[in-house]
């Protein structure tokens, strides 16, 4: 009998066949025990379980430990309701224990209207109930609500703290987190493993570097740096804070057996995170080949996003493979990030056919196929998608809105009043708040209209004052519609509020070097530099035979760099034949006119693009990434290459997807 224990988990019949035997037999204990190490205890199980334990007057415990486990396993719905309607019927809607373990229940796979409710009906509340609604409030995004909960307890304990610190990680609010663990060492409350676990996400959360190596050096002190827990924690807040150099370190000298996976994960990330994409694909293979560590779900959304940043197709459409093969398929986070995946490849078809073979779809799924079409600039396409959200009555979250606004600069201009409708209608249609992602989505899509006047209303009116974010949108479309004029006023507004912020120095000098004012550039680049600021150099790449061909300007680090300046020379030649004329005005330093020409003929994105040409055999398109804007002249400059290699280009930046062919651009020279 024991031999066929071990066989019940993969056999839900046999399991109840054995729990129904043990009780026939007296053996309440064993059935019971067998019942709780089901990965998926079934209802007639429970059913033979519960009246056995009726019997003998224990249905409270039994109702109780169910929930626990359901709880513990995410195993619930349908059943669930089941089981608490069968525990009202027995009476036991007062019981405070069934009650708490309903508490834990509905917080993993209930609604919060099943928690509130449970919550308010009860008559006894203990601390554990009140714990318990700190976390159920938390986890459904309800923090000040959990803030009153845990002000109501009178005598907190590190269990009801440690709830909430664990709940400000979860929902973003690193700093309330780091301010509440100050609170805790004043008050001497116990300072447990979980707590500085804890404290160490907070961290990672607020991505300090400083912070981060204030409570590293804290955690260390206390002597608690040495559980694989409270390492990984350390290690992934090390990436999350740009201190990519101590997190690999500590990966190299990785003692512990747990986690082994996890760390693997957050070091590929990290890298994903920190600008160095290269690096968290060759480790993600080098963990493939070695066998070290498993690619769980995790790992493989982490590197699907790598995959998508990269432009990686091939080796994002090996991992869609292997999640076939191991039936993660039915994880909607992977599905949905296959969707994105697909999206930034340049792949809209395999986007849309996975998402239509998707069995469920949740919110993201939607946003995820809106913003592949937006990063093909294909407006109707994604406003047909929105539509069709509507009509299966999905609601649309705060995230669609900022897609579907986004959308209207890539429709006809007359569409912008369907758009100004829709954003008006936010609230009291869809009951969702502007936020000041939806207002620069709105400012971004008038100005690019060059309704420059309302963009400026619709700043005055704000409830709140503008951010950066809004500013930016603005000064955007200054640039696409050179108004230098209003330009410089929104510089100033943008420098004010965010001088720290090396891309807004970017964003100005490019307006200044755009209309020629290579004075300004260079005083707003000096002043950047006296700060201490620096941008993330712009960089493109190609992949050719499954690694990464990555340039910056004026790079000759490339094993065949003499080939491709050469092809490149010959290539600006014959573009010249035909009427490509450099234009200088793209260039950032006030510079001779001839040395001028060599800074852009040997931008990024043209080394790229040059070595794709060589490499990539004939009939096939050339695909090239680049990690922010394309320039004016690259973008010339590639109409023409498209014409006299008879090659298609595909090149995505910032902005989303250009493809040049036959001397045209697919972004109708607006991006
Ligand atoms: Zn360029
Ligand atoms: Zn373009």
């Amino acid at each position: 009998m024991h031999a066929l224990v071990t066989k019940a988990d993969d056999n839900p019949h046999l399991a109840n066949t054995l729990i129904t035997s043990y009780i026939k037999l007296g053996r309440i204990d064993y059935g019971h025990k067998l019942f709780f190490n089901l990965s998926t205890p079934i209802v007639v199980s429970y059913t033979a379980l519960i009246s056995a334990y009726a019997k003998c007057n224990r249905e409270d415990e039994a109702i109780k430990l169910w929930f626990e486990v359901a709880s513990m396993k995410s195993f619930g719905g349908m059943v669930g309701h089941q089981i608490h309607a069968h525990a009202l019927k027995v009476g036991l809607e007062m019981n405070l224990s069934v009650n708490n373990a309903l508490i834990g229940f509905y917080t993993k796979c209930g609604s919060v209207d099943d928690l509130v409710a449970v919550y308010e009906g009860m008559r006894a509340k203990d601390v554990i109930t009140l714990t318990g609604m700190i976390s159920g409030y938390m986890e459904f995004g309800m923090v000040e609500s959990a803030v009153e909960v845990f002000d109501q307890i009178p005598g907190r304990n590190c269990i009801s703290y440690n709830a909430l610190l664990t709940g400000f990680c979860q929902n973003g609010e690193g700093l309330r987190a780091l301010l509440m663990f100050r609170e805790m060492v004043e008050d001497h409350m116990e300072i447990s493993d979980f707590t500085l676990t804890s404290v160490v996400k907070a961290c990672a959360v607020l991505t300090e570097k400083e912070i981060s190596r204030q409570i590293h050096g804290f955690v260390i002190k206390c002597g608690c740096g040495s559980t694989a827990w409270i390492d990984a924690a350390l290690l992934d807040m090390c990436t999350k804070c740009g201190r990519m150099e101590e997190a690999q370190k500590m990966f190299g000298q990785w003692s512990h057996i747990q986690s082994r996976s996890v760390v693997w994960t957050s070091i590929i990330c990290g890298y994903a995170q920190n600008g160095q994409p290269d690096e968290a694909i060759s480790l993600f293979c080098k963990m493939q080949a070695d066998g070290d560590g498993t690619v769980d779900e995790v790992a493989s959304t982490a590197v699907l996003g790598v995959c998508g940043t990269l432009g990686f197709y091939e080796m994002g459409k090996q991992i869609h493979c292997n999640i076939l093969k191991s039936g993660f398929l039915s994880d909607l986070c992977l599905g949905n990030g296959v969707i994105s995946m697909y999206g930034k490849c340049g792949n809209m078809e395999d986007a849309i056919k996975l998402f239509n073979l998707m069995p469920k779809h949740d919110i993201v799924s939607w946003n995820s196929l809106i913003a592949s079409h937006l990063l093909h600039r294909q407006g109707e396409e994604a406003l047909v998608v929105w539509l069709n959200m509507e009509k299966v009555g999905i609601k649309p979250d705060s995230v669609t809105f900022v897609l579907i606004l986004s959308a209207y600069r890539y429709t006809m201009s007359s569409s912008v009043n369907t758009c100004r409708g829709l954003f008006y209608s936010m609230r009291s249609r869809y009951g969702i708040e502007p936020t000041s992602y939806h207002y620069s989505s709105m400012v971004g899509v008038l100005g690019y209209w060059g309704c420059f006047e309302e963009a400026e209303e619709l700043i005055k009116e704000l409830p709140f004052d503008p951010d950066a974010s809004i500013w930016r949108a603005l000064l955007d479309s200054c640039r696409l519609r050179s108004n230098t004029t209003l330009g410089r006023q929104v510089a100033k507004h943008l420098l004010a509020i965010k001088p720290q912020d090396p891309s807004t120095y970017i964003l100005v000098s490019n307006l200044y070097s755009a209309s020629g004012r290579w004075h300004c550039s260079d005083r707003v680049r000096n002043e950047m530099r006296e700060k201490g600021l620096r941008k993330h150099p712009s960089r493109s790449w190609v992949i050719y035979q499954n690694k990464i061909h990555s340039f910056y300007a004026r790079d000759k680090y490339h094993l065949q760099t003499k080939d491709i300046y050469s092809g490149l020379d010959i290539l600006i030649l014959e573009c010249m034949k035909i009427g490509y004329e450099p234009d200088t005005s793209f260039v950032l330093h006030e510079v001779e006119e001839h040395q001028k020409q060599d800074f852009l003929l040997y931008h990024s994105a043209k080394l790229a693009v040059t070595y794709g040409i060589l490499m990539i055999g004939l009939g096939r398109p050339v695909r090239v990434v680049k990690n922010i804007h394309l320039c004016g002249d690259c973008h010339t400059f590639f109409k023409y290459v498209s014409v006299v290699t008879g090659k298609e280009i595909s090149l995505r930046d910032a902005s989303g997807f250009h493809c040049f062919k036959n001397g045209e651009c697919s972004c109708g020279d607006y991006w």
